[in-house]
């Protein structure tokens, strides 16, 4: 009998099963960037386009309604798929970069003032760095970073110091995604509001490995992208709690967020609508609400736990092959781990990984500032996802050591291209 994992790849995941690229067979192993979506959410997606489409909100008739039930359905899932107080606290976006730039914007509007402090991590993806630069820039506030060790994990005693100046926010991530650090997301909460300091969580690398309940754990702010977890792409999710959604002022105006208008006054809706102007991804956000009922159907705990298993094997191989180095050593790693093999460069190796049918990411991953700290041009990113195998992790351990060993025995000189 064979395991789950294997029964739901071949029926749930045929660009995985068959993969390829050009006629040539592939093994993906770069689901930190995107995974791919499962058959249910293309299934969900064709329905949403055949019986379904027509603008939500806005309509009285019946193709609206039910267009309108359905997003408020899909609503009520993102809820309930992150544990949060009600789905009155779940705004639909193109995406995470899309929730932070909203979020940042909307706190630029009504929270920042001269002289305030924002805190990001070293560890942040840009769109979890830049939002919150260019907010305090507009508003005259600073933005300081809270270090990373040697292991690649937040330093906890820089973050106490920075917490002493009483920062408005920390902007982190649940797990970064170049090293695959887990953040002590409960007590980064906890620290935080000892010191007055909100929390916005970028939950992009984390929703598959990791069980956040927005509740327990107390966060302000938490985002996602679809297209991570087996959904598609251009739709994602801002979480915020109510209070704080209530509170802050909305930077997008249009259409669909407008109680009232009697010229020059303007009454917003409240909620999530008051940051939902103009007209939502729709099938996209049906697609979305197949991705998680999909992950809540599979099981969360057992996804999150055969991605651990398969991330320890990969750390576990890859350690073992001849002149590669893995970065950072954090206590628990979920989703991607980052290796370099000097002096060849991250690209080079990544190219020369895909000549052999794998792909996997080269570059800086959108993470300069990690990168600059780490004192390397970039990295090689391998990202295993549920639906990968054991053999495909073993096939890629071979086929790196072999290239490495080729590569120093021809005394290969490498370009120079950037690990942009
Ligand atoms: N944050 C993190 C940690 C990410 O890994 C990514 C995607 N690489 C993002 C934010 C941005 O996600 P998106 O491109 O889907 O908006």
């Amino acid at each position: 009998m064979p395991d789950w994992h294997t029964i739901i790849r071949d029926r749930d995941f045929p660009m995985i099963e068959q993969a390829e690229c050009d006629g040539k067979a592939m093994i993906y192993l770069d689901n930190a960037a995107t995974t791919q979506c499962s058959r249910q959410v293309l299934w969900a997606m064709e329905n949403y386009w055949q019986s379904q489409h027509a603008n939500v909100h806005r309509g009285t008739y019946c193709l609206s309604e039910k267009a309108t039930a359905a997003l408020e359905e899909t609503r009520l899932v993102c809820a309930e798929f992150l544990g949060a107080e009600s789905p009155e606290e779940i705004v639909f976006t193109s995406g995470a970069t899309a929730s932070l730039n909203l979020l940042a914007d909307a706190w630029a509007l009504t929270e920042l003032r001269e002289g305030d402090l924002v805190l990001a991590t070293e560890m942040e993806h840009h769109s979890n760095l830049l939002p919150w630069l260019e907010a305090a820039r507009r508003c005259s506030a600073g933005l300081e970073l809270v270090p990373i060790t040697a292991e690649g994990t937040l330093d906890l005693g820089a973050l106490d110091r920075l917490l002493d100046r009483r920062p408005k926010l920390l902007a982190v991530c649940a797990v970064s995604n170049v090293l695959g650090t887990v953040n002590p997301l409960g007590e980064l909460v906890r620290r935080c509001h000892d010191a007055g300091t909100a929390v916005v969580v970028d939950a992009a690398q984390a929703l598959r490995h990791e069980l956040i309940d927005v509740k327990d754990l107390d966060c302000d702010f938490l985002c996602f992208s679809g297209h991570k977890l087996m959904g598609p792409t251009g739709v994602g999710v801002l979480y915020g709690k109510k209070e704080w959604l209530d509170r802050l002022r909305p930077p997008r105006f249009g259409g669909g967020m407008v109680r009232s208008f009697r010229f020059p006054e303007a009454e917003y809706e409240s909620g999530p609508l008051k940051f939902e102007a103009g007209t939502l991804n729709l099938a996209g956000i049906a697609g979305l609400g197949a991705a998680l009922e999909y992950l809540q159907a599979v099981g969360r705990k057992r996804i999150a736990a055969r991605e651990r298993e398969l991330l320890a094997y990969t750390v576990h191989l890859l350690e073992a092959v001849e002149g590669v180095r893995i970065l950072g050593k954090p206590e628990r790693r979920a989703g991607a781990v980052s290796l370099i093999a000097p002096p060849l460069q991250a690209y080079d190796v990544a190219l020369m990984l895909d000549k052999q049918g794998i792909a996997v990411r080269s570059g800086r991953h959108c993470a300069h500032p990690l990168h600059r700290a780490l004192g390397i041009a970039g990295s090689v990113r391998v990202s295993p996802a549920f639906y990968n195998t054991a053999e495909e992790i073993d096939a890629l351990a071979e086929t790196l050591e072999r290239t490495l060993a080729a590569a120093k025995k021809a005394g290969v000189s490498f370009g120079d291209k950037a690990d942009g």
